[in-house]
């Protein structure tokens, strides 16, 4: 689809810098250095990894967070020179016996949030790094010209080049990239590149793209690193495309301490998806995309700004649909061996809209945050409209839920009355006009009109529509769906405190990665205390994290459960996977390993990034507050709709008799009511972690996790003297 060929593009290349590295095996797991490119003098070195980085870091995020660490200051600004892109994979990925192994993680302090920030993709990338020689690639500086940096493994070469001709939306330059340094079509399954598209010069929550050559459809495709604005980050450095090309995987290219244990969880895990998948979510047909009808059924689907959790039109974006939608017949992992393989697609989509009006394109996806964010969220339940949207948010580098929540907050303010289309550039912004929302992104990518407001999120226009438009601050504040500064994924939290806390409470922002509590508190009723929230609170964000440490993917933990999981214990655990996992890391290193090691690695990780973002500025109490529209009904619209459910809650949880009322009364008891949990549920949490009231790990906390460096012992010092 490119304009010009890759040889042609190629020669118009400058080499700018060139660094050539001996190759080696990985040992158990780590090639034990990292690799770091500086932009802005054009050098290139190789760092050693410490026994020291392995024993408290692990890996993966933990080495990322551990670098950033090292590289800024208390100052930095995400535009600072000496902010970094970490890149990497971790020492379990890349195996191929288990499935979802593939994932890498980016770190960097956030133009969204100012602190720091993860976010995990799968595709090609992180493995063929490592293999290639490197646990992980630190990208600081800023570069004059655009560029690409291309670390090729089988050569034992890294070169930073200067790129003046490709294009910079994705899924043209992927392809063409791929083309470039594999031009053979049976080498193309070694290249990975990750890029970012035009939406990620002007976007503050704007992704990175990664890579994998597809040799059944023959074509490049992407996931997506999408939280936190990584792809901002990565243009402002100037660069264009990072390539990895490694040809020489096996099996075995981790050298494991014992591969028949790796192969042992595997045949069980493979097994049990090829019995079970079918029966159970289905991710095999049709991934995520079976969750709409489900967070429909139980009030949680977000409509109309997370007003409401389900609409009679949800039955348009019901799992059948997407069924139907996508390319079925295809093993579609996003790495090899991943036999759970739900990354779909759907193939031969032609564009109706912007630069690529027209075309036939391969769309990734949609998965369900983009189908519920760009759906009912925003009132449009026309599948092949949200499939226009989840094209072009992927090759303009555009977070799709960032992006919903950006347009669900101006559609709710434009019918509300607070901005009209003197303000949108005579956009009509009512619910449920998809071509105003798809025109919003096109301006995005343009870095111009209405949409170029739109795409720096919602607490930026919280703070803009107050100053330039007098609207009321607390009610914008009510209804903006951001904490931290990060849009919150899409699953309406009003009715479990577990889950209010499991957004409020994340490290990076909310996003369902780190906690996801909302069917065992509000549709199962498993954790009715303060205390059994919090120990849900505690356990799952680390074991949530645990994946992040070693470039693996969180699905094949719970997406697919053993048959007789449910007599287990603690179900919610899917203890038989916990133990697949122990097998994974004792077979890698060798050394014998029980649950609670893979919980210490993750607690070390867990509080280190809440210190890193203590640093910066955050990572205290004050920032650790949802919106009250993700705690309960802001209008009384809202409680109106579900008035039997609140008048009940007000007399059998709150002791407070409706009966009388007006509205406006009980919209105040039912808030000041959830408020109070909602504190008390903080105050609880940090005790179970270990943390002070002001949600600072204590002294006594990072001692025993083993991280009391001087300069994190000076910290805590610093700031709870300060009172921070
Ligand atoms: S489960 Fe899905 S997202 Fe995870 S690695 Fe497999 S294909 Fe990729």
């Amino acid at each position: 689809m490119a304009t010009l060929k890759p040889d042609r593009l190629k020669k118009a290349h400058k080499l700018l810098a060139e660094f050539s590295y001996d190759t080696r095996p990985v040992e158990r797991g780590y090639a034990n250095r990292t690799l770091l490119v500086n932009l802005s003098d054009n050098t290139v070195a190789s760092k050693p990894v410490t026994q020291q980085m392995k024993d408290l870091f692990t890996g993966g995020r933990g080495f990322c967070l551990w670098l950033l660490w090292n590289a800024v200051n208390e100052n930095t600004h995400w535009d600072d020179p000496e902010n970094e892109l970490v890149i990497a994979g971790g020492p379990i990925g890349g195996i191929t016996t288990y499935p979802g192994s593939g994932k890498s993680t980016v770190v960097t302090v956030s133009p969204l949030t100012g602190s720091v920030v993860d976010s995990n993709a799968g595709g090609y990338f992180g493995p063929y790094l490592k293999f290639s020689g490197w646990d992980a690639l630190e990208i600081q500086g800023i570069a004059e010209r655009d560029v690409i940096i291309v670390i090729d493994g089988d050569e034992g070469r890294v070169t930073i080049e200067e790129a003046p001709l490709e294009d910079i939306d994705s899924h043209l330059i992927g392809p063409v990239l791929t083309e470039m340094y594999a031009p053979d079509e049976k080498d193309r399954r070694f290249v990975s590149v990750v890029s970012a598209g035009q939406g990620a010069e002007h976007s503050r929550y704007a992704l990175l793209n990664f890579s994998w050559y597809d040799v059944r459809r023959k074509q490049v495709r992407v996931k997506q690193a999408g939280r936190g604005g990584t792809g901002r980050v990565f243009r402002h450095k100037r660069i264009k495309a990072v390539v990895v090309r490694y040809s020489g995987m096996s099996g075995t290219s981790n050298n494991p301490a014992d591969m028949d244990l790796i192969r042992k969880a595997g045949r069980r895990m493979n097994k049990e998806i090829a019995e079970n998948d079918p029966v159970q979510n289905n991710m095999r047909g049709v991934g995520t995309g079976h969750l709409p009808p489900i967070m429909d059924h139980f009030d949680l689907l977000p409509v109309h700004n997370y007003r409401y959790g389900a609409h009679p039109d949800a039955k348009n974006l019901d799992t059948p649909v997407w069924e139907e939608l996508y390319t079925q017949g295809i093993p579609d992992g996003c790495w090899y061996g991943c036999t759970l393989s739900c990354a779909h697609g759907i193939d031969d989509f032609q564009l109706k809209t912007g630069p690529y009006k027209g075309q036939h394109v391969l769309v990734d996806g949609p998965e369900y945050e983009t189908i519920a964010g760009e759906g009912s969220n925003i009132g449009v339940f026309d599948p092949l409209a949200i499939t226009e949207m989840n094209f072009y948010c992927d090759t303009y580098g555009i977070d799709t839920i960032s992006f919903a929540n950006s347009v669900a907050f101006a559609m709710e303010c434009y019918v509300e009355g607070i901005i009209n289309q003197e303000v949108t550039g005579g956009l009509d912004l009512s619910w449920g006009n998809a071509d105003a929302a798809v025109e919003l992104l096109h301006q995005m990518a343009r870095g111009e009109g209405f949409g170029l407001i739109v795409g720096q999120g919602v607490r930026y226009m919280k703070h803009y529509f107050a100053r330039q438009y007098s609207a009321d601050p607390d009610f914008l504040h009510d209804i903006g769906m951001e904490i931290k500064g990060m849009e919150i994924s899409e699953y309406v939290s009003k009715e479990s405190l577990a889950q209010q806390g499991g957004f409020g409470l994340a490290s990076k922002g909310p996003q369902h990665d780190e906690a996801w509590l909302i069917f065992m508190d509000m549709v199962k009723g498993e954790i009715p205390t303060f205390e059994d929230k919090a120990e849900a609170l505690h356990y799952f964000p680390l074991w949530r994290t645990w994946f992040s440490l070693h470039g693996l993917c969180k699905l094949p933990w719970n997406d697919v459960v053993p048959t007789n999981n449910k007599k287990t214990d603690e179900p919610n655990k899917v203890p038989e996977h916990v133990e697949n996992y122990t097998w994974l890391y004792e077979g890698l290193s060798g050394k014998p390993t029980k649950p609670e090691d893979l919980i210490a690695q993750s607690e070390r990780v867990y509080n280190f990034q809440r210190l890193f973002s203590l640093r910066l500025g955050y990572g205290t109490r004050e920032h650790d507050y949802p919106p009250y529209r993700a705690m309960g009904p802001v209008t009384a619209d809202e409680y109106t709709s579900r008035a039997e459910r609140y008048d009940t809650q007000l007399k059998e949880d709150a002791g407070i008799d409706p009966a009388g009322m007006t509205v406006e009364e009980k919209l105040a008891r039912l808030r000041h009511y959830r408020e109070t949990q909602y504190e008390e549920l903080v105050n609880t949490v940090y005790k179970r972690r270990g943390w002070d009231d002001n949600g600072i790990p204590t002294l006594e906390k990072v001692r025993e996790l083993g991280i009391d460096l001087p300069d994190i012992v000076a910290l805590i010092k610093q700031k709870t003297a300060d009172g921070a």
